[in-house]
């Protein structure tokens, strides 16, 4: 992508290379699953040693994980991060940072366009321990500048890009906002971005979190999140692991490091499918409005030139069309998969008002955005004229 600034370092080469020095166990070239609960020591004086920090090992599962240890280094140098921590989930990542930073008091600012249990997370379980929240329109500085509170806005918490409408929050405008709340922490999901697109802690971010689950495993057979950041942060929320427990499994750690020796050739390949995908949809006449922040039309397709190296691999759309005429479409895909999830191998497709918000009304779902002629597309690693093809028979059927 030719118009996308580049920068260094080049992510291909920390995906392979990042992180631990070769391993030695067996002269292994790939990274061994060290498939072990318990770690033995040889004496009591090696127990002081650890305990003192004289020596680096583990100790026990739920504290940490040798393979687990090897993806997180690697997760680090590909967010240009001091530390990354990895939890079971996405969701483990997000609760546990926010667990950490936040007590009975504090405010919580969050992006209105999220996933949808990050939301539920901060406004109705958060809130039952005394910790406001304020939701922002993503692009409303205004709205952003009027929800901060000063002493008590502990977290600032954003997607970039967003589910499902692609915002793209002004990442340089999100830091002024974080420097204008001493104690606050800026937190971003970068999930639909991947640290191929966007590196968020070059711009003044504090956290960046992903759903490891997406493109960074990047196949659909893992769950994982992580957390990466500054050293004394990422070891807190680690910390913090430690007593939660929602630790990753080393066999998940595994897949998610062969998946991460990929990652800039899935990505790179999913930016140009998607984009292509994304102008081909726009100029179809039964498609009412195509989300995508490669394109001018959309909103922040400014701020995402010039702050993302590609736009991702996730396309939406409104069709014009009732919520049962747009899921016949969806139903009349045969090369996409009816699923949620996005960012693997398999272009994924989905109408949100079904998949996610099934239990709200029309009329809930629109008061919260969520239209029911919208329909989310995750482009896979196939031919782009193949994705085109399979969304043209199934908007003509
Ligand atoms: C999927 C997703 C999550 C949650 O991740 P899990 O791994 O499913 O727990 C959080 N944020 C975003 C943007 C996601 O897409």
């Amino acid at each position: 992508m030719a118009n996308i600034r580049s920068k260094e370092p080049k992510p291909g080469t920390l995906a392979v290379h990042g992180g631990e020095p070769r391993n030695k166990a067996h002269d292994s070239v790939t990274t061994p699953i060290v498939w072990s609960a318990t770690y033995a020591f040889a004496d009591t004086a090696e127990i002081e040693r650890y305990f003192k920090g004289d020596i680096e090992r583990e100790e026990y599962g739920r504290y940490g994980n040798p393979t687990v240890r090897a993806a997180e280094k690697k997760l680090a140098a590909l967010e240009g991060a001091e530390d990354a921590a990895l939890f079971s989930s996405g969701m483990a990542a997000a609760t546990t940072a926010l667990f950490e930073l936040l007590k009975g008091g504090d405010h919580v600012v969050l992006t209105k366009d999220c996933y949808r249990r990050t939301r539920q997370f901060v406004t109705r379980f958060l809130s039952r321990l005394g910790i406001e929240s304020t939701l922002v329109e993503p692009g409303d500085e205004a709205a952003l500048r009027s929800a901060l509170r000063p002493g008590r806005t502990k977290v600032i918490l954003a997607e970039s890009p967003t589910n499902p409408y692609l915002r793209v929050a002004d990442l340089s405008l999100f830091a002024r906002a974080r420097d204008a709340c001493p104690g606050a922490n800026l937190i971003i999901d970068g999930t639909f971005a991947t640290p191929v697109n966007q590196r968020p802690l070059d711009e003044g971010v504090d956290l960046v979190i992903h759903s490891c689950t997406k493109y960074l495993g990047g196949h659909n057979d893992l769950l994982a999140g992580v957390v990466c950041g500054r050293s004394g942060l990422v070891q807190a929320i680690r910390d913090l692991r430690g007593v939660l427990g929602a630790v990753l499994d080393p066999q998940s750690a595994f897949l998610l490091i062969r998946g991460l020796k990929t990652l800039p050739l899935r990505v790179n390949r999913q930016n140009e499918t998607a984009l292509a995908v994304a102008r081909w949809l726009e100029q179809h006449p039964r498609v009412r409005q195509v989300f995508y922040p490669g394109l001018p039309s959309h909103p922040d397709h400014a701020i995402a030139r010039r702050q993302m190296r590609g736009f991702g691999g996730v396309v939406s759309f409104r069709l014009r069309a009732s919520a049962r005429e747009t899921s016949r479409v969806v139903d009349a895909c045969k090369l996409a998969t009816i699923a949620p999830s996005l960012g693997a191998a398999e272009t994924l497709i989905e109408q949100p008002a079904y998949m996610s918000y099934f239990e709200l009304t029309s009329e809930e779902r629109e008061a919260i955005g969520i239209y029911d002629d919208l329909v989310r597309l995750s482009v896979g690693l196939e031919d782009a004229e193949d994705v085109i093809a399979d969304l043209e028979q199934a908007l003509s059927a």
